[in-house]
């Protein structure tokens, strides 16, 4: 995956001192690029019937919308606290940098559904853990998370035992 990685953008000190921003606004520009992500991410699922696509603000949704098509599958938006506009459940939740709030509709998944859940990428697994505890307070099953940048070295996928996590572009 190193043709991918070259595309992605290293940026220090933001959104504050100390992180190294990973901006995959320089790999979307390039059209075949963009392609081979969310063809790899849909060969990863194509045969694990998944029902939902449940795509976190607002990166997630660049990769989420699109994999749900190529698996025809829902698309669930999990938003940010006060976005939605139906009854919600809610999860608050630590970041690499702060904490927050994320929401979704009570009725998006139905009970025993498949769903996949999706960000463009793992830093710390507090986002993607506080998905996988809504989409389950909603009866979900959790079939994995895929992502397509992971930041090995701060241990996402610790926060994710028992989970299938699969990444693209990981960095050690
Ligand atoms: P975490 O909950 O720590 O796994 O953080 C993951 C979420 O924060 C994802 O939605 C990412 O888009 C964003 N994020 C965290 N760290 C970075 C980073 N270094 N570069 C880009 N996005 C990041």
């Amino acid at each position: 995956m190193e043709h991918l990685k070259q595309l992605i953008r290293d940026i220090p000190d933001f959104p504050i001192p100390g992180i190294i921003f990973k901006d995959i606004t320089t790999l979307l520009k390039e059209a075949d690029a963009f392609v081979e992500v969310v063809d790899r991410m849909a060969a990863e699922y194509a045969d694990q019937a998944v029902d939902v696509v449940v795509a976190i603000e607002s990166r997630g949704f660049i990769f989420g919308a699109p994999l749900a098509y190529k698996l025809n599958a829902s698309f669930v938006p999990v938003r940010k606290f006060g976005k939605l506009p139906a009854q919600t459940v809610t999860k608050e939740y630590a970041l690499e940098y702060g904490t927050s709030t994320l929401e979704m509709h009570v009725d998006a998944i139905q009970e025993g559904q498949r769903v996949l859940i999706v960000d463009d990428l793992l830093a710390t697994g507090g986002t993607a853990r506080a998905t996988a505890e809504l989409v389950e307070s909603v009866g979900g099953h959790v079939v994995g998370l895929a992502f397509v940048v992971e930041l090995c070295f701060l241990s996402g996928r610790e926060k994710l035992s028992g989970y299938p996590v699969f990444s693209l572009i990981k960095y050690e």
